[in-house]
């Protein structure tokens, strides 16, 4: 099928726009939760619509359900903080995200994958002492 006539059916049938756009958002991510990284089975808006927070792709992130239903309309960042699985190199990917620069959001995702301990990176601070000669 020729690209023109995708962008055609999707003007016709705006559902199968929005399928596409959350399918295209959970691929992002290689569907998994922005927050902590579980599967990613719904669309989160950081923002939440309840505060005026717009379904585009700058407020909205792939989450777990889990996730999706713990934040419920708290502030995407407060919550954040508060969980076990807080990393703050997510919390950059999400700021990132927001401001619409996917490819930095993505990398900074992609960095949480190096990183296989359950610690968080706040404890690892003797990483960044100097070294002693
Ligand atoms: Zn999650």
């Amino acid at each position: 099928m020729h690209n023109r006539d995708a962008v055609f059916l999707e003007d016709l049938c705006p559902k199968l726009r929005v399928r596409r756009w959350r399918k295209s958002l959970h691929n992002y991510t290689a569907q998994s939760c922005i927050y902590c990284g579980k599967p990613s089975e719904s669309i989160d808006h950081i923002l939440p619509r309840s505060r005026g927070g717009l379904s585009i792709t700058q407020n909205c992130v792939p989450a777990c359900l889990s996730c999706n239903g713990h934040k419920s309309d708290a502030d995407a960042f407060e919550w954040y903080r508060r969980q076990r699985f807080y990393d703050p190199r997510r919390a950059m990917a999400i700021r990132a995200w927001m401001d619409g620069d996917l490819r930095l959001a993505l990398r900074l995702l992609q960095w949480t994958q190096t990183n296989h301990r359950e610690a968080p990176v706040i404890s690892q601070d003797e990483e960044w002492m100097p070294q002693l000669a």
